[in-house]
């Protein structure tokens, strides 16, 4: 049986369907607008300055001030906060801190019960935080789905359930019937429910809880204000922007897949561009049509996958599958808007919900996402020690990015934790070639990876080479 998704191109009603939508984050445009902090005009002395005002920066910035409230903390964001991946993403909260358990069991088997366990720890650390600093961001412990679409992803899921199960994950395996029931699609074969550490959230808004919590713990703020430059200066660091200059004692870095202010993380990260369309409210006949009356969050299995969940007002969010790599790797807002992109969602969609023809989609966008080769958040100092940095989360960060923040914390601090003598966090992703072979590389990546989709997923000669030199790809 092939793949569902139609071999042709999208139709006018398929087309006609977003033609309309706001080139804009719904999760953003559904914020209650705010006055933006003022940006930095002069120079400023501070303990720590956070450049990046993201999940990472801003969760980094509030547990900064909880261990230390002496200690000052400045947070430096060149858009305003969560204006980047975090007010982008599909909202899928989920503990894996190593993009799933079979990338973390090729990569980190020996540290793996660890890794699991930090990653629950830490799920439940920031359910505790949201409770904490009331941050309401439509939080839903549905549990996450993946829905085989081809007769050999049916295997996929048994392994996958027999793996989660080792490592404590209550899940349910379902067949075609049992799926179908749950969610009504002609595309669906089986599926697989992940009950543990797999919620639901707002991002726009667990963005905007953070943010306020920032502030309210006495975070200072500047925003549009990109930093230009990081140098040592005396004891401490010098940051440089258009505005003015912060001497600080300490840097941390959280700007995900923009260009990196330091060389050493360039070679490690690439940004790939990942799109989404969401939907107008849907009727309650509508609603009814696709049962899902659970609310999962869900996702299909093939190497090219879509996911897809429901807001709190019925609107589906539909992404994925199209990753879009450009040489160089730019991240620009002109970006945000590809038709060719929008055109195959919309078909995918309908292919997935045929009773919901005639819905329009309200939002489309586009966001970087910080790619490195082992599919999961990497560290390091730069400065003497002065500067830490978290990044490469690719694709996996609304929950991580609260560890990666927490890690890079205590490396800035020199903390010794048990995270930090991890080789999870001591050691870096395998680098991606310089241009313009990466882009070569990345090309080829892609193809072949759809090639093993159209081939019953079995990897070719490339692909098990990329395998054996841990050089993934993947956003
Ligand atoms: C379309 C999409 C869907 C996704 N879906 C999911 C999902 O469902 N589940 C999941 O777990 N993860 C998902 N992710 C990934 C997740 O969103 C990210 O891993 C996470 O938000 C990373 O947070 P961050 O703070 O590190 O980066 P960002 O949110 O990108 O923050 C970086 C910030 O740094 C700022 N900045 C950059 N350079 C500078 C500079 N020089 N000076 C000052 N500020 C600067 C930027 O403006 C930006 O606000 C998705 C990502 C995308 C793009």
């Amino acid at each position: 049986m092939p793949s569902p998704w139609p071999q042709t191109d999208p139709t006018a009603a398929q087309r006609a369907a977003y033609a309309d939508a706001a080139v804009l984050p719904f999760w953003l445009d559904d914020l209650p607008a705010i006055d933006p902090a003022a940006a930095l005009d002069t120079a400023i002395e501070t303990d720590l300055c956070i450049v990046g005002g993201g999940f990472t920066g801003l969760w980094a910035a509030l547990h900064a001030k909880h261990r230390d409230p002496g200690r000052d903390v400045a947070v430096v964001e060149s858009h305003t906060c969560g204006y980047g991946a975090s007010g982008r993403n599909g909202g899928f909260l989920l503990s894996s801190l190593t993009h799933g358990l079979e990338n973390g069991l090729a990569r980190f088997a020996d540290e793996m019960e660890a890794l699991e366990r930090l990653g629950f720890d830490n799920y439940a650390g920031l359910r505790g935080d949201l409770d904490r600093y009331g941050i309401d961001c439509d939080f839903e412990e549905t549990g996450d789905m993946s829905v085989a679409l081809e007769p050999h992803e049916l295997a996929w899921l048994d392994e996958g359930a027999e793996l989660m199960r080792r490592y404590g994950h209550e899940v349910e395996l379902l067949d075609r019937e049992q799926m179908r029931a749950e969610v009504r699609s002609p595309t669906y074969l089986g599926g697989l429910w992940d009950r543990t550490g797999a919620a639901m959230v707002h991002p726009g808004k667990l963005a905007r809880g953070l943010r306020d919590a920032a502030l309210a713990a006495g975070v200072r703020l500047y925003e549009h204000t990109a930093v230009e430059d990081t140098r040592s200066a005396g004891a401490g660091v010098e940051l440089t922007t258009a505005g003015g200059t912060v001497a600080a004692r300490r840097v941390l870095l959280a700007t995900s897949a923009y260009p990196p202010l330091v060389r050493s993380i360039r070679r490690y990260v690439l940004a790939v561009y990942d799109y989404a369309l969401m939907t107008e409210p849907l009727s309650p006949a509508q609603r009814e049509s696709i049962g899902w009356s659970r609310r999962q969050g869900l996702g299909d299995s093939g190497n090219q996958f879509h996911y897809y969940r429901l807001s709190a007002d019925d609107r589906i969010l539909f992404g994925g599958y199209d990753a879009v790599y450009r040489f160089g790797g730019p991240v620009d807002a002109q970006l945000d808007d590809h038709d060719a992109t929008f055109g195959k969602l919309a078909q995918h969609f309908f292919t997935t919900f045929p009773q919901l023809e005639g819905v329009r989609f309200t939002h489309r966008w586009g966001g970087a996402i910080d790619t490195c080769s082992r599919f999961s958040v990497f560290f390091g100092t730069a400065l003497g020690g002065r500067l830490a940095y978290a990044t490469g989360y690719t694709g996996l960060g609304v929950a991580a990015s609260r560890f990666g923040a927490e890690v890079a914390l205590d490396l800035v601090d020199g903390n010794d934790t048990e995270a930090t003598r991890l080789r999870y966090v001591r050691s870096r992703p395998v680098p991606f070639p310089p241009e313009p072979l990466r882009s070569g590389v990345v090309r080829v990546t892609q193809n072949r990876l759809a090639a093993a989709d159209r081939r019953e997923g079995r990897r070719g000669l490339w692909l098990r080479a990329l395998d054996r030199a841990g050089l993934g790809f993947d956003s």
